[in-house]
């Protein structure tokens, strides 16, 4: 074990730094440092003579243990303004609280080892950045396609599957999931500066954190699972403070996402998901290699629907796939009128050059899988229509995309049904009261008067 008092200039912001520990732990100081120094900070010879000190612990036996733990408490003496990270910053105490906060409650942050992100965002908070004239002309949420109001956050990239019509994992790679800190970092960003709904992607939100075997990250000196339900939570709790929409996209029908839906029926995500399902009958799905294929996905739907009546699913289907039978196909018809799948679209299927399924006997011939995909989207239009009528009279929270005028004449919204770009609308007739405006990125609530094609019709109240 060895004991390293890092010093650098003598300039402010200064941070003392202390790494004990194993080489691994070195290495995790060493990207600490580079970042302090790459943003300007320098460090100090002295606790006394520093802004702020990091100690990055061992907790390996007793004796290193012992030496973080009194390192720790020099430092507050000393300083008083001490982050925490490393081995020992990951242990459990008695009763399985945090071991350093109970011996150490003072402490402004702990994380635990490789979380040079979450220290970064610790002494930001407490230690405010040097000015630099280059990034600072970055906004903090880094730079956005999409209208202030709404954002996607990535979570992972790749995918573990091999459907045989996608090439996407030979592109992308397996599934690499993103540290839980920096995702929640990063919407912490987006709130902050006024997104109102955040859109969950990857290319299978269910297997977050498969990669990584659920590993514990930190954030905001708190351990978190990189797991979907501990993420869904924390962004919830975390959305929830700016008083904004969490919406899941591309979730596939595994067992583990009936734990989702309590946090819908809470409030802490949106009642909404996005189950791509490609189609009802084992067989093909088996031709496809889907993920979940096996699951029973009338059930698993029926399930959600008690757990959370209010919830609408939206998939995507193909219609015509190699192989597929008439019988099959009215399999894939009658399992959306019993779904009643809230939001369908079909894709008549196409071969994409380099998929395993291009090599699949019994092509169906392209204007019989055009003719299905029509037929498809028939069936799906008249069961969207029927549930969409349904919610004319009810008042509905909607978030307002667009309100020329400050909403005098109308604008366009859209309620939890509807994800951006993809769903209908709700289009906003002038409001009811003279003096209520329209500002778009703010929610308004409105009472549903009609149901037009895909979208509603609503007197903002
Ligand atoms: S789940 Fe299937 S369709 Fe989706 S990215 Fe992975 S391989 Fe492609």
């Amino acid at each position: 074990m060895s004991e390293t008092l890092v010093t650098v200039a003598n300039a402010a912001p200064k941070v003392g730094f202390v790494s004990l520990g194993c080489p691994k732990a070195l290495t995790d100081s060493e990207l600490i440092l580079t970042q302090l120094s790459a943003e300007g900070y320098q460090t100090s010879k002295t606790f006394a003579g520093a802004d702020l000190v990091i100690v990055n612990t061992c907790g390996f036996i007793d004796d290193a243990v012992r030496e973080s733990l009194d390192t720790i408490g020099e430092a507050l003496a000393e300083n008083g303004k001490v982050i925490v990270t490393g081995c020992l910053g990951a242990r459990e105490g008695e009763g399985g609280g945090n071991l350093v906060r109970q011996m150490h409650p003072s402490v402004l942050a702990v994380t635990g080892p490789h979380a040079t992100h979450e220290v970064m965002t610790a002494v930001h908070q407490h230690l405010p950045k040097p000015h630099d004239p280059f990034v600072d002309l970055v906004p903090p949420q880094g730079i956005k396609l999409t209208p202030r109001h709404y954002a996607y956050l990535k979570i992972s990239e790749g995918c573990n599957h091999r459907c045989t019509f996608c090439i996407i994992p030979s592109m992308r790679g397996d599934l690499v999931s993103r540290p839980i800190g920096d995702v929640l970092t990063e919407a912490r960003k987006l709130f902050e500066a006024g997104v109102k709904e955040l859109l969950v992607v990857s290319q299978d939100t269910s297997a977050y954190g498969v990669d990584v075997k659920y590993r514990t990250g930190f954030w905001d000196g708190k351990p978190v699972k990189t797991r979907m339900f501990d993420l869904v939570r924390s962004l919830g709790e975390l959305a929830k403070g700016y008083g904004a929409w969490v919406r899941l996209h591309y979730v596939y029908p595994y067992p583990h996402v009936d734990e989702i839906i309590p946090l819908m029926a809470e409030g802490l995500c949106l009642p909404y998901l996005d189950v791509p399902l490609q189609h009802s009958h084992p067989d093909v799905l088996r031709r496809m290699k889907r993920p979940a294929s096996g699951e029973k996905n009338l059930e698993r739907i029926a399930r959600w629907r008690e757990l959370c009546p209010e919830i609408v699913v939206r998939s995507t289907f193909i219609a015509g796939f190699p192989g597929e039978t008439e019988t099959e196909f009215d399999h894939l018809l009658d399992f959306l009128r019993e779904a009643r799948i809230d939001r369908a679209g079909c894709f008549a299927y196409s071969p994409v050059a380099g998929a395993l399924a291009n090599e699949l006997p019994d092509a169906v011939p392209d204007g019989l899988r055009e003719e299905r995909r029509a037929r498809f989207m028939a069936v799906a239009e008249s069961v969207s229509a029927d549930k969409l009528q349904q919610r004319v009279g009810a008042t509905m929270q909607v978030l307002v995309d667009s309100a020329p005028g400050m909403g005098k004449k109308g604008g366009i919204g859209r309620s939890y049904a509807d994800a951006p770009e993809i769903d209908g609308v709700v289009r906003l007739l002038p409001p009811e009261k003279i003096s209520k405006t329209l500002k778009v990125g703010e929610f308004t609530k409105a009472k549903i008067v009609a149901a037009q094609g895909h979208d509603l019709l609503a007197v903002p109240i």
